[in-house]
């Protein structure tokens, strides 16, 4: 092997050589030519100050970043056979070629791939703390809307519309003991009652005066909240509570707990 053949085969191998990516047997061969030729120990040092570029500003990529690199490139990292370089022929050079393209492509790829993951996860993070606010809104306006009873959101509503009739129900001579709303359609909503609470085997119960007949509206139960019901609206002519056993009756012989009667 000439010094001009050794020389042309090695110099293919330099770059390999200044990242350490050589085995034993090409790394004694460059060694052996580097100290009688000062052409390539000058590449070596030049190689050597380009990686430290690359490496000073870059931490070790983590196992799995690497494992995401070799498949985005399909390539396998394991080292390349260079020993089958030996001996230099025409066949080694393209091999060699080869590899340092490899590595430059790898390095390439790496600061492609690493800068894409950078700015992916960013736009990542971006897009998880935008779903974040937005989930965030969404349970506050849950919690609004179950924080508010559903009945007492529909009277809301009644008593906003203005076609609603509001009926005031009270005993002789007192004052207001029970507010009842009622739309025109014939829902109706029992929604403030003062009336004293009833044991346990006696209720309330609602009926309309309609077309001077006494019809049930609903067994408000012996404590009434909000108790909707439902009613003919045509010619209501008054609303009526009484005081029954549980369950209540289907015709009242009681006496008039509070009542309201259209003026
Ligand atoms: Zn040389």
């Amino acid at each position: 092997m000439t010094q001009i053949q050794d020389h042309l085969g090695i110099q293919e191998l330099l770059g390999v050589y200044a990242l350490d990516a050589v085995d034993k047997v090409e790394r004694a061969l460059v060694d052996e030519h580097l100290r009688g030729c000062a052409h390539c120990r000058a590449e070596v040092k030049e190689h050597r100050e380009v990686a430290a570029m690359f490496s000073a500003d870059m931490e070790p990529a983590p196992e799995r970043v690497w494992d995401r690199i070799a498949s985005s490139l399909g390539t396998e990292l394991a080292p390349t056979r260079l020993a089958d370089v030996v001996p230099l022929n025409s066949e080694s050079r393209t091999i060699s070629a080869r590899s340092l393209t490899w590595v430059a492509g790898v390095a390439a790829s790496v600061a492609a791939v690493l800068g894409a993951a950078v700015f992916s996860q960013s736009s990542q993070i971006n897009d998880l703390n935008s779903q974040l606010v937005a989930q965030e809104q969404e349970i506050a306006s849950l919690a609004l809307a179950l924080d508010a009873d559903p009945l007492q959101q529909a009277v809301t509503v009644a008593l906003d519309n203005p076609a609603a009739q509001i009926a005031t129900l009270t005993a002789d001579g007192a004052s207001g003991a029970m507010l009842i709303v009622v739309l025109p359609d014939g829902t109706g909503y029992v929604y403030q009652n003062t009336l004293d609470q009833l044991p346990d085997d006696l209720t309330y119960q609602l009926w309309a005066v309609v077309d001077d007949k006494v019809i049930s509206a609903g067994v408000l139960g012996n404590r009434p909240d909000i108790v909707p019901f439902h009613i003919d609206p045509q010619g209501l002519q008054g609303l009526v509570i009484t005081q029954e056993v549980s369950g209540g009756v289907p015709q009242s012989e009681s006496a008039p707990v509070v009542s309201w009667f259209d003026a």
